[in-house]
């Protein structure tokens, strides 16, 4: 690459986890405190991040409080102290010690929220499909096996056992053929969603293992491909400057020739991702092949609890050529004590945000929880015969009949996830019935995590 007749390095990915952070200078610089909860803390959960997000995304003159640091930095307050202080103790002990209690503690931290590891996973022929789940009808979701990792971490991600070595925790596939003998059986779907960790952290020669056989078998029903990615994030130059950018961009606008639809689930947290020429320069790219970017995000505390903060993100990223997409609640899993803010402050912060925002952003919905029976939206607090309530609709359920129903809970101000709220009359919300029969007929039984 030159410019004006200099030469600029390629920038070079170079990962730091808990094995060379200390390398990191800005690190050397940090108060022995924050290095020390770094630690302890990414002992447990998982600890990567990158040269780019050290040079380009993170204020160091805001440290501890940046939101990139502490996106991407495990914090001491990310454990309890009960936890901390195990941790700290164990880290003296000999290896097993140190693992054995790094799992005990995860355990405590509802790994696998929603239901994931069981109750989506389709059946196929008798056989059980791992690393895929269909819990829509018309989307099933693929998880690479090349594309189990991330090029960093998120603190907050609900995805975080498959990053610390809790392999039975893990779900990945590498069966690109059963995915498409299952989509030949199903042709109701029509969008296959490539998750992970990233698949953008695959390389292209991998990507096309799966992503060719879709557009070379007889699928008339499969319309839209979409890929869920923090890379534009993270590492922008995946998609113009990496050895292989030219051969990606190439996959891409072959899927978009061959007439499907490909959509970029991008995920950014906060508008300073969305600030520097590469990620600007790699969005150009990405809809130069035909791509559309829909972006998302978890409102998080610590992070983007913060009205303008996303009003802010959603103008940039229409400016950008960005669709916004979702607000999640972020799950109960992990840190969400730290994390965690509650559904009436999440509908708060949307509506501030929402209000600031001309129509083109706001496609945008949310606050939305992604539960057990489907996808849950909060729609906001009303009255009903004097009384308060929290109304909300399912913008995706596992029966589609339930979807954009509205529905109400008793006001609760403290309450963050759906289990913690109570119907509004009655003893059951509308749909637990038949959410019940269904684990009893299709899988194993309930128990009391899956009303999420
Ligand atoms: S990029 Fe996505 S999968 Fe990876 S750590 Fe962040 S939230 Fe989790």
């Amino acid at each position: 690459m030159t410019i004006t007749g200099t030469k600029v390095r390629k920038p070079k990915y170079h990962a730091y986890n808990l094995h060379n952070y200390l390398e990191i200078p800005q690190v050397k610089k940090l108060p022995p405190e924050y290095r020390e909860a770094i630690e302890i803390v990414g002992n447990v959960l998982p600890f990567k991040t990158n040269n780019y997000v050290i040079d380009h995304l993170i204020d160091w003159k805001r440290v501890p409080d940046d939101p990139m640091f502490v996106l991407t930095f495990p914090q001491k307050d990310m454990l309890t102290p009960g936890p901390f202080d195990e941790m700290a103790h164990a880290l003296t002990q000999p290896r097993e010690t140190i693992r054995a209690t790094a799992n005990r503690i995860r355990l405590t931290l509802n790994p696998h929220p929603a239901g994931q590891l069981d109750h989506n996973v389709p059946l196929f022929n008798g056989e059980r499909l791992h690393g895929m789940q269909h819990k829509y009808r018309e989307t099933i979701l693929f998880f690479p096996g090349n594309g189990q990792t991330c090029h960093a971490y998120c603190s907050f991600c609900f995805r975080w056992p498959q990053f610390v070595g809790m392999h039975d925790l893990k779900f990945a596939s590498r069966e690109s053929q059963k995915l498409i003998e299952y989509l030949q059986a199903h042709p109701e779907i029509n969008d296959v969603l490539f998750t992970g960790g990233d698949p953008m952290i695959m390389k292209v020669n991998h990507l096309k293992e799966y992503i060719e056989p879709l557009l070379n078998s007889n699928l008339p029903s499969l319309k839209r491909i979409r890929i869920g990615t923090k890379a534009l994030s993270y590492w922008p130059y995946r998609f113009f400057q990496d050895d292989d950018s030219k051969e990606l961009l190439k996959l891409f606008r072959s899927v978009t020739k061959a007439g499907k639809h490909l959509a970029i689930m991008a995920h950014f947290n906060h508008p300073v991702e969305l600030s520097t020429p590469a990620v600007r320069r790699a969005i150009k790219a990405l809809r130069g092949v035909g791509a559309e970017i829909r972006t998302q995000s978890p409102i998080l505390r610590n992070i983007n609890d913060d009205a303008d903060a996303w009003a802010t993100m959603w103008n940039e990223q229409v400016n950008l050529g960005c669709i916004p997409y979702y607000m999640f609640v972020v799950r109960d899993t992990g840190a969400q004590h730290f994390f965690g803010i509650s559904l009436v402050k999440a509908w708060q912060l949307f509506r501030d945000a929402y209000q600031r925002v001309s129509g083109l952003s706001r496609t945008v919905r949310g606050p939305s929880l992604s539960t057990n029976p489907g996808k849950v939206q909060i729609l906001g607090v009303s009255e009903i015969r004097g009384e308060k309530a929290i109304t909300m609709r399912f913008l995706q359920g596992r029966n589609p009949d339930w979807v954009q129903r509205p529905f109400f809970a008793k006001y609760d101000e403290q309450a963050t996830w759906l289990n913690e709220l109570r119907p509004f009359d009655g003893e059951k919300f509308f749909f637990e019935d038949e959410l019940e029969r269904f684990y009893r007929e299709n899988l194993n039984t309930p128990t009391s995590e899956d009303f999420e």
